[in-house]
């Protein structure tokens, strides 16, 4: 016989004594919370070795921006130095800071655009600077002067993205340029792809044909061709012949496809799981609508657990309707409005007490929910679902 709900009560008093032994944070209020996500190191590891294994030569750069999407920057940048990377790679030198102020000695590329008055910056901290047009290389090749560091640059290229660097029609002009400065060591040279994750990779071909005719400069002259990269996820698991001398996964490092897609041509298994504890236990009649705008009602009399997770920690309101949780192994559908802190889910008239564990991204017995899952309910992409976890949601790391 199925448990009676008014045993839930005596359950109250275990509230609080929640099972922390398995979280380490640094912050005890935090870590305290009954919502978080796992981060497994042990499958990151897995991960960052079967890429590496399928590159072969080339150097894995491993992109660990916005917050290593979601995974926590620093802890996920000790690990996968401690793994062997050479190099890692993030969007904003801000970015870069957080990993030198955790004491992170690696080389770090910040991809994204420098501005004029962050040039000290990057300096100061030993950052690979992106240089993406001629002023901006040698702004930082005057400043270098002034300050009396060699800085350390890749050029980039606009293959076909039309977000920064040169026009691979006007390359040659940066080239050029780069090969009369002083106080700066240009050490590689760097392409982005538009479309390397979808079946149709035309459009990459026609990328990847312009960044080779962009470093046949360096060929025809007899020079030595600084480091070359331009392979994404999408372009490391599809397009084995933009590997060039590093390639820069981001997402499938952390053990999700780029797309639904792309080739799987690398076999990775989520690093993160979403977990949480029920929170509240009640029965509902039916006419009693459920949460904001009461847009769901029952039919008939049915259990409905509360789960202290919400938008605000980027549980997006846009799965109302959709989106499903594991309890005890089994998905049940989460009911009207998601709220800001707290979402609902319809049990039916099986049992769950306080304290019960919720999956709301992860496997359990025969089910499994993937992040996937959530960006087809929210109408995005893993990408966003990944990075929009607040910092509410304390990280706990798996070794
Ligand atoms: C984000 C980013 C990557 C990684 O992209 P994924 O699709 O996550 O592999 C690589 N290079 C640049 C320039 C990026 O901005």
């Amino acid at each position: 016989m199925k448990q009676h709900f008014h045993a839930e009560i005596f359950r109250w008093g275990k509230i609080n004594t929640m099972d922390s032994n398995k979280i380490s944070s640094s912050n005890s209020e935090i870590s305290s919370r009954p919502s978080f996500m796992e981060v497994d190191l042990t499958r990151l590891t897995s991960n960052y070795k079967a890429i590496q294994n399928f590159v072969g030569d080339s150097t894995v750069m491993p992109i660990v921006k916005a917050n290593a999407y979601g995974h926590g920057i620093v802890r996920v940048s000790q690990h996968l130095s401690s793994l062997g990377a050479k190099i890692l790679g993030v969007a904003f030198v801000e970015e870069a800071l957080v990993l030198r102020r955790a004491g992170l000695k690696i080389p770090i590329l910040v991809l994204g655009g420098v501005l004029g008055e962050q040039i000290p910056l990057y300096l100061e901290n030993d950052l690979i600077i992106t240089a993406s047009s001629i002023e901006k290389l040698e702004q930082i090749d005057q400043i270098a002067g002034k300050m009396d560091i060699k800085a350390k640059v890749h050029l980039k290229i606009d293959t076909g993205m039309e977000r920064i660097g040169v026009h691979y029609y006007t390359a040659e002009t940066l080239l050029e340029a780069s090969l009369k400065v002083k106080n700066t060591f240009v050490e590689g040279i760097f392409s982005h792809f538009a479309n390397a994750d979808s079946a149709d990779l035309t459009n990459a071909n026609l990328q990847l044909e312009r960044f080779n005719g962009v470093l046949s400069f360096y060929e025809k002259r007899s020079l030595r061709t600084p480091l070359r990269h331009i392979a994404n996820s999408g372009a490391v698991l599809q397009l084995p012949e933009s590997q060039f001398d590093i390639v820069r996964p981001g997402i499938l490092m952390y053990g999700v496809y780029p797309s639904n897609e792309v080739i799987q041509s690398i076999k990775v298994k989520p690093v993160m799981s979403w977990k949480s504890k029920v929170v509240y236990f009640k029965v509902v009649k039916p006419g009693h609508p459920v949460s904001y705008g009461s847009i769901w009602q029952s039919e008939k009399m049915v259990r409905v657990v509360t789960i202290p997770v919400g938008y605000g920690d980027g549980y997006f309101r846009s799965m109302t309707e959709k989106a499903e949780v594991i309890l005890d192994g089994k998905r049940y559908p989460v009911v009207g409005r998601i709220c800001m802190d707290q979402f609902m889910v319809n049990i039916d008239w099986d049992s769950a007490y306080n304290n019960d564990e919720v999956i709301l991204v992860g496997e359990s017995k025969k089910e499994k929910i993937t992040v996937e899952d959530l960006a087809n309910w929210a109408g995005t992409i893993p990408y966003e679902i990944l990075t929009n976890i607040n910092t509410r949601v304390p990280r706990v790391y798996k070794e």
